[in-house]
């Protein structure tokens, strides 16, 4: 189970898988939801944001 980045839990989440359509590429992502918190995160960043946000994206 994918640990919260707000408060740590590791609690039974709910998790969601949902398809880039934005931009039509059509990748799939998986997020999940704390438990504890609510918060709503994606399981990983992917590596190449760049192509999810365009030439416009902040290196960081
Ligand atoms: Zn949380």
């Amino acid at each position: 189970m994918p640990t919260c980045r707000i408060c740590g839990s590791q609690a039974e989440h709910c998790t969601f898988v949902m398809r880039e359509m934005m931009i039509g590429l059509r990748d799939e992502f998986s997020y999940f939801q704390c438990a504890d918190c609510g918060c709503l995160q994606i399981v990983a960043v992917p590596a190449d944001l760049a192509r999810y946000y365009g030439e416009g994206v902040l290196q960081l």
